[in-house]
This record gives C-alpha cells, structure tokens and sequence, in this order.
C-alpha cells in the first residue's frame, strides 16, 4: 500500500498540518485510502482577520491591469503542472484525463480568460457604469455610477467534481475585483486543490493573504463572515439551505451566491428527423452529457424531451451510442467512463435510480447498481454504468423532474411538439442552470425560448449551423447560474462576473469632479 498523503491548510501565510479528526480520502477505482484532511486547530477568525489586512489591501492598492498580469502568471503555471494535475485528479477523483482536462483545463482557461478582461480595464481602480446624468439645470449637479472593490472577503466553497475549475471560476472574478479568497475545496477531491494551491502559491505573483486553503470543515469560519464579506457557495441546495440562513449572515446582510442542483434539460424540436444531421448531434450531445464526468456535472443533462413520434427512434439510438461506454479504471486505455468520486456517491446514484423507477420511470439501459469497472478489481470501486430511464407521461411524476440524481443518469420523456409544452416541461424542474434545445426552426425557437427563458440560467441551442460543442461547459464568457432551486446564483458571464465582489454606487456632484473621480488611470506599473 503507498503511504497517506496527509492534506494541509494554507493559513496566515504558511501551511498548517492538523494532528487529529482526520477524514480519508480514497482512490474511487480502488478503494485504497490515499489521503487524510483536517482543519483542526486552525484559529478561522484569525484566518478572516488575515485576508481582510493583508489580502485586502494589496490587492486593492493594485489596479485591474495589474490583477490581469496576476492572473495571467497563474493561469501559465497550471498549464505548466496539466500533467501531474491530470494524474492527482485521475486518482484522487477518477477521473480520465479527458474528464479531468475539463476541469484542469476549464481553470486555466478561466483564469486567462479574466486576465484578458482585466488587460482592457487598464490601470484604474473603479469601473464607472455609465456616462453619466444631469440632474439639474447645470453639470454642476450630475450622477454616475460606479463599483469599487468591497473590502471583505470571498469564502469559496466548492463541490467534490471540479476540484480545479470550482476554485479558479471564483478566484478569477475575486482577485480581478480586488477582494482575497480563503478557498474551501469539497473534502473527497481536496488533494487536487491542494496541489493547485500549492503551485499558484509558489509562482509568487499572489499578495500575502489573498489566497488561503482550508482543506476539511470551516468550523465557526462563516459565523465570522460579515457585511463586506460574501459566501460563494457551490453544492447541494440542501448544503446551500442550510448556510445560506446563517443569522449573522441574515444580520449582515452578507452576500451569498449559490450555486446548486439542476435538473438540466435537452429538448428535441419538431421537424428533426433520424436522417437529419442535427438529429446525430442532438444523439451525440445527450451522450456526452450523460457520460462525460461519470455525469457527475452540475451542467449534465438529466431530462430529455423528444416530440411523441420519436420516442422510439431516440430511445433506440441512445441506448445504441451509451452502449459504447466503457466504465473501469481511468488507468486502462480503453476506459471511456471513470468511477464515481465517493462511495457516498454511488450510494445516492443507486437510490436515485430506485426512486425515479418508484415514481412511474422505466429502466431502458443500465443496471442502476455499482458494477465492476473494467481494469479494476472484482467487487472493488464505485462504478456504476450508464443509465437512461424512460417516462411516457411526464406530468404524472414528479421526482423525475425535482431530484437530481448525481450521475450517468436522465430520463427521456416525450411532449406533444409544440413549443409551448416544452417550455413549460422545462419550468417543471423549477429553475435550471442550462437548458439545450435541438431545431432549425426560427419561429418555433423563439417561442420556445421566451416560455424557458424565466426558468434556466443558459439556453444553449443546437442547429446545423451550430458548432457542436454541447450545452456542458461553462465558459467564462456567458454567465453560469440559473434560478429557483439552481441557487439563484450568478457566475462568470463576462466582466458581470466580477459583480458579486464590487459595491456599486451612485457618485453625485459637480460633473467635472464626480468624472476626474472615476477616470484617472495610473500610471502602469506591469511588467507583461
Ligand atoms: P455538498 O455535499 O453540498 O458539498 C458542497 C461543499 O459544501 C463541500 O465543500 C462541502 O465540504 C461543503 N459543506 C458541506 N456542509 C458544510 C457546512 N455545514 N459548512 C461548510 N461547508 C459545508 O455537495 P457535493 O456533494 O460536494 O457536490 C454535489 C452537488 O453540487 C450536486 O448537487 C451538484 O448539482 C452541485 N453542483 C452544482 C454546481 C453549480 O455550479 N450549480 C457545480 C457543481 C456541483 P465537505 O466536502 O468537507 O463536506
């Protein structure tokens, strides 16, 4: 047995090992514990106290041109550790590297992407909004509005299946906005995070105190949190309920932005027949969506609504393409599909399975119950192959369109064609983060697009035109979020994303004054 790599803290500017309270971190495709976390003995208000005098401040006295340059450098030094990361998170995530790609890769992406948003704010340390208004006869009394760096702290706290990119799509927009991170990485997968942290942190481009790890639970951490402070939460929305009603968060205001569950949706317009090439890419999208992370994505498309007709047709070829799954060790070449992360996980995927057969689904494909894993030990790992379930009258259920079964799992429902049924199929799930939909048809996209827009956070729409990347990414560019019970949260999207770290207000005076307020760039001090 290879010895337990015991996870550390970063903690007012060093690492800090806990002696006790340890929780294992196990390889999935093995079973073999690997690792060890606690955050015993780590003082949390003194950690608070530690990013709000020295990560505040440095990384305001900085201008966004030369957070830019920061993020840049960080974002170099995780392409230049991909493949020792690819490997950590093969073990200690499962994940294959394609699968891990999207996560490694998905983080420096991000990071360079705010890099190149921050390079064309220029040296200037507010972001005016607007070009301004009169307010009264004269430009003696105008108005604008502008948003500076809030002087707290952003606790970012992760889920298990992007150890990498979780942390990166926060950090990104925080340390762009001027405000440090103390980052709080999902226990199970912490070991890929820590490496990260540890090879941001010795680039040496970060301030004392904009960065620091916890690596296990945040004992009295958010009780501390205050009115400059904000929470970004990624998890479960029974994680996100029950911090999100913290009473000093509730006292202070303090801003939490959750992301949560999501029963994504595909939607297969009328009119896209079997030997329509649009039809194969809404089959190979569905695929990868169900598949790709073990379905262990926030993004992956869980319900899948085809027009009556061809419920049959679609059902045959998706069971035709998933059937070329194979699920074992990511070690193995021919491995197309990893474990799932915990056992806890694989606990959850089964039970899901139970349940939505419970509530009226019948089982097309897949066993729904761990199976062995190619290149992997009989009886060990926790794989579990693809399944796709099949529910002929939607509105008779409910589960299938409220619980999120955390893996390789959707169910295919038909609708009656129009536009309008599945608009309000989609609504059904009560807030989404994505939602696809397959059709070459103007009209009917448009009104399909206005009755699902309210209820997702992101309509990604597939045509013959369309480049054919699927609905699964969340690309810094367009915002990831959506409403209800996806956490009415709101990530990335461009300079937005910086949003939930800035104050907004509203500068009033002599116009003259209030501009030569906002305007003045510094001189620039960056080096790239
Ligand atoms: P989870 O159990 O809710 O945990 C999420 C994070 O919260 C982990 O870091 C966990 O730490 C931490 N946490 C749990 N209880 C806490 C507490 N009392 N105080 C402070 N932190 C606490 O979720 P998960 O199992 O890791 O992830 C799966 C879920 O995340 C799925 O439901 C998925 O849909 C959702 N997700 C959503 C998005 C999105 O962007 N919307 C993205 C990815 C995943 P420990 O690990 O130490 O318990």
């Amino acid at each position: 047995m290879s010895q337990v790599h015991t996870l550390r803290s970063y903690v007012l500017g060093s690492w800090h090992e806990a002696s006790s309270d340890f929780v294992p971190l196990v390889d999935p495709s093995t079973e073999e514990e690997i690792a060890r976390a606690s955050s015993s003995g780590i003082d949390f208000q003194s950690v608070l106290k530690y990013a709000r005098e020295h990560g505040g401040p440095s990384l305001r006295a900085m201008t966004f041109a030369e957070r830019a340059a920061m993020l840049k450098e960080l974002s170099k030094a995780l392409r230049d550790h991909r493949d020792e990361l690819l490997e950590l998170s093969r073990r200690n995530a499962g994940t294959t590297d394609a699968d891990g790609a999207f996560d490694i890769d998905g983080a420096g992406g991000t990071l360079a992407y705010y890099a190149s948003v921050g390079k064309k704010l220029g040296h200037r340390h507010a972001l005016a909004d607007d070009d301004g208004t009169q307010l009264a006869k004269t430009e003696a009394f105008w108005a604008c509005h502008a948003r500076v760096p809030r002087h707290g702290v952003a606790v970012a706290i992760n889920a298990f299946n992007f150890p990498a990119w979780g942390l990166a799509e926060k950090a990104a927009c925080a340390w762009l906005a001027g405000v440090p991170v103390i980052a709080k990485p999902a226990t199970a997968t912490a070991w890929v995070t820590e490496r990260w942290v540890e090879i941001l942190l010795e680039t040496g481009v970060l301030p004392d105190g904009a960065l620091q790890l916890i690596c296990g639970g945040t004992g009295d951490l958010l009780s501390h949190l205050g009115s400059q402070d904000l929470l970004a939460f990624t998890g479960s929305a029974d994680t996100a309920l029950k911090l999100r009603g913290g009473d000093n968060l509730q006292r202070c205001s303090t801003r939490v932005n959750v992301e949560a569950d999501s029963l994504n949706t595909a939607v297969l317009a009328p009119g896209v027949g079997p030997d329509d090439d649009l039809y194969g890419l809404f089959i190979k999208d569905v695929c990868r969506e169900i598949t790709q992370k073990t379905g262990q994505k926030c993004t992956a498309i869980r319900r899948i609504f085809v027009p009556r007709d061809l419920l049959d047709a679609v059902q045959h070829d998706l069971v035709v393409r998933l059937r070329k799954t194979v699920t074992g060790n990511p070690g193995d070449e021919s491995v197309r599909m990893g474990p799932l992360a915990t056992a806890q996980q694989l606990f959850d995927a089964e039970h899901g399975v139970d349940e939505l057969e419970g509530d009226g689904a019948v089982k097309i494909y897949g066993s729904g119950k761990r199976c062995d894993g190619v290149g992997s030990e009989k009886g060990k790992g926790f794989f579990f192959g693809p399944v796709l379930l099949r529910l002929d009258e939607p509105v008779d259920a409910e589960l299938v369109h409220t619980r999120e079964v955390f893996g390789p799992v959707a169910t295919l429902m038909p609708y009656d064609g129009k536009a309008e049924q599945a608009a309000r199929f989609v609504a059904l799930a009560d807030g989404t983060l994505v939602t696809s939909v397959y059709s070459d048809d103007a009209a009917w996209l448009a009104e399909f697009t206005a009755g699902a827009s309210p209820y997702t956070g992101r309509i990604y729409v597939g045509s013959s035109g369309s480049a054919g990347f699927g609905s699964g990414a969340a690309l810094p560019q367009s915002q990831h979020g959506g409403p209800g019970r996806a956490g009415g949260g709101s990530e990335l999207g461009g300079l937005a994303g910086l949003d939930p770290y800035l104050q907004r207000i509203a500068l009033q005076g002599d116009r003259a004054v209030v501009e030569s307020l906002l305007g003045a760039e510094t001189e620039d001090s960056t080096t790239s």
